[in-house]
């Protein structure tokens, strides 16, 4: 399942003891509700054709094929059986690539790549061969540090992880969910830990040695004890970075999530303790928590990233803070720029049919004001897990740090206790992964267009 990308930062409704809420992701600010049709795909490739030399940037490759379908999962995918299907759709990424490739100035350097969904995986080896070759003949991979693919453990097979490791996977990422099986069958995702203790001890004998897992609470079924459970079983597999995810109901977004009973889902002090839980389990087995959600292992990549330039929270989890770009191929994918934010289309058919007719399927996005950087700062920092200090965004945007000093103001009063904000500066609780997230609304100048007033969380 991917992170947030395809479904990203559209609102999330939840249960609470007051009712149902809605929060926005906040992968991105402005948020995709704020995306309108005045930007298409030439405005996308100006933007990519200004990026300076020297500019690090990362690709993401949106896969929306799977062998099974999953209940709960909110990304777009589809289970496909026809060739003919997957194959129409690898021409179109490569249509979309070849665009891009012809306006990626010179001196930019792709040092990550995702292959995302859906799952890599469902690709036959030769599919798999044939995207790593086009991509890398259209772009220039040579300096790719980082290459990684979502694996979905109880479906791929041998041969997709062997033909992955032939094209240079370094890292992988497994949903494991939760281990129970009463929340599997709630969840409609079978899965034993053996086949997860199975796909990573493939993994790691194909080289495949940077290991991350996505563990999900808050869904139907799941107690303390079962996260608390899974988590244990995370750590002993020795990932270099677990996520600790919140479930995302959205059944009219994702219509599968239907067969989902609401009545089961725990409400939000429930889901706060389970968070608790899996991070006491990380934590205790020496993992670092890095932002609101993530544990890395001492020495992995985000440790070191999170200790050094810092992090920020991406449409992948959390991406190194000095890259300049997200560049998103397929369905659905989005793009982040210096100058903005690109969404392609996001059924599978409208894609390839724009990509054939025009090498692109940007239909909307963003441009970014002065302002709605000052805020983007303000909300990165929050879900960085890091406080907020006017001062600093001050110096950095001048008089328009000031834009932010009601909605700090609110935001503590709003949750007091919980939320204070000092001599200019907005610190957190830390613990709540939430709270960042219903704290960022106040500081959200587009409230009018993400249709989401201040709720108490
Ligand atoms: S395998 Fe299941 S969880 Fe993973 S992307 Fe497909 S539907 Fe979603």
């Amino acid at each position: 399942m991917a992170a947030e990308h395809s479904l990203m930062s559209e609102t999330i409704p939840r249960r609470s003891g007051t009712g149902p809420e809605t929060i926005p992701r906040y992968a991105s600010y402005p948020t995709p509700a704020s995306f309108h049709c005045g930007v298409g795909a030439e405005r996308r490739d100006a933007w990519i054709a200004s990026l300076p030399a020297g500019a690090r940037v990362a690709i993401y490759l949106h896969i929306p094929f799977c062998k099974r379908i999953c209940w709960f999962c909110h990304s777009r995918t589809q289970a496909v059986r026809r060739t003919d299907v997957v194959e129409r759709y690898l021409d179109a990424l490569v249509g979309e690539m070849a665009r891009v490739a012809r306006v990626l100035p010179s001196g930019v350097t792709i040092e990550r790549v995702a292959w995302g969904g859906g799952s890599p995986t469902s690709l036959s080896p030769g599919q798999i061969r044939r995207l790593a070759r086009e991509s890398a003949a259209l772009l220039p991979l040579g300096a790719v540090r980082e290459f990684l693919a979502e694996v979905d453990p109880a479906t791929a097979v041998h041969a997709a992880y062997e033909a992955l490791a032939g094209v240079g996977l370094t890292a992988a990422a497994i949903g494991v969910q939760d281990l129970g099986p009463e929340v599997q069958a709630a969840i409609g995702r079978w899965q034993p830990a053996s086949a997860v203790e199975n796909a990573v001890a493939v993994l790691r004998a194909v080289g495949v040695e940077a290991i991350r897992v996505e563990q999900v609470y808050g869904l139907p079924k799941q107690t303390e004890a079962s996260v608390a459970r899974t988590a244990a079983f995370v750590a002993s597999l020795g990932p270099e970075r677990v996520a600790v995810t919140d479930y995302i109901h959205v059944p009219r977004i994702a219509r599968r999530q239907q067969m989902i009973r609401v009545e089961l889902l725990p409400g939000r002090p429930a889901r706060q303790a389970q968070f608790a839980a899996a991070a006491r389990v990380l934590v205790e087995a020496g993992y670092v928590q890095v932002g609101i959600d993530h544990f890395a292992r001492p020495g992995s990549r985000l440790d070191l990233a999170a200790r050094t330039d810092g992090v920020r929270r991406g449409f992948l989890g959390y991406e190194p803070r000095g890259e300049a770009a997200l560049i998103g191929f397929g369905a659905g994918a989005i793009s982040r720029l210096p100058q903005g934010f690109v969404a392609n289309a996001g059924g599978t058919e409208d894609y390839c049919r724009q990509v054939a007719r025009e090498g692109a399927a940007v239909v909307r996005g963003v441009a970014l004001g002065l302002e709605d950087r000052v805020r983007a700062r303000a909300i990165d920092l929050l879900l960085a897990g890091c406080d907020l200090d006017l001062g600093a965004i001050g110096t950095e945007f001048g008089d328009f740090a000031t834009v932010l000093r009601s909605g700090c103001a609110d935001a503590a009063a709003e949750y007091p206790g919980r939320v204070r904000f000092e001599n200019g500066c907005l610190g957190l609780a830390p613990g709540d992964p939430e709270l960042p997230r219903l704290v960022a609304r106040f500081l959200d100048g587009r409230k009018a267009a993400t249709g989401v007033g201040h709720k108490r969380g």
